[in-house]
């Protein structure tokens, strides 16, 4: 028999740099199933449908939630986002491990489902790195620059439900920490 995949889980405040580790993590270790989540956000230029999110109007995403087609769900900056339950499911009896990022509400809510998933949380340098990144996105307004600063900090205080702490100095340090803490969870004989 197969061994079920780790179901690996990565939060953090918008601005960490939480996507570059995930697209750099995955640029590296292509056997690990990204998941692509659905949203009801517009898509942003360059996005592309299946590869980044499936975007949905609200009805398609209330229908979905209605049959019970999400790991998970939650709110996050006023739009819906979910995580495919099927998708996650049979990759990770495939024995694939399958990586997710999503917000900390989400994360709590695939806690309770997956109590031997691997959660991580992605931290900035520092509070003023964080501002001066979200910043230099460029693509918000600055009411939502504020709205996304003050988040952060919700989401911070989250911390203390995560694994690990991983500190996003300089991305590839950070890919290699989270590598190293894969390969040990699967030596871990807790896991086994
Ligand atoms: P963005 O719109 O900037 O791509 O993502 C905004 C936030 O939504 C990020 O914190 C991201 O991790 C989170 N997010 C993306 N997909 C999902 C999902 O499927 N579920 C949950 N709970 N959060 C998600």
């Amino acid at each position: 028999m197969t061994q079920e995949g780790i179901l690996i889980v990565i939060s953090g405040p918008s601005g960490t740099g939480k996507s570059t580790i995930v697209k750099e993590f995955i640029r590296r270790n292509p056997s690990v199933q990204l998941s692509v989540s659905a949203t009801t956000r517009k898509a942003r230029p360059g996005e592309v449908e299946g590869i980044n999110y499936f975007f949905h109007s609200e009805d398609e995403f209330q229908k979905k939630l209605h049959q019970d087609a999400f790991l998970e769900h939650a709110v996050v900056y006023g739009n819906y986002y979910g995580t495919p339950r099927e998708f996650v499911r049979e990759q990770l009896e495939r024995g694939k491990d399958v990586l997710l990022e999503i917000d900390t509400a989400g994360a709590m809510q695939v806690r309770k489902k997956f109590s031997q998933g691997v959660f991580l949380f992605i931290l900035p340098p520092s509070m003023e790195e964080l501002h001066r990144r979200i910043n230099h996105r460029g693509t918000e307004t600055p009411e939502e620059l504020e709205r996304r600063m003050n988040s952060a900090l919700e989401e911070i205080l989250h911390l203390g439900n995560y694994d690990y702490a991983v500190m996003n100095d300089h991305v590839s340090d950070a890919v290699q920490l989270i590598e190293s803490i894969l390969k040990a969870e699967k030596a871990s004989v807790v896991r086994s």
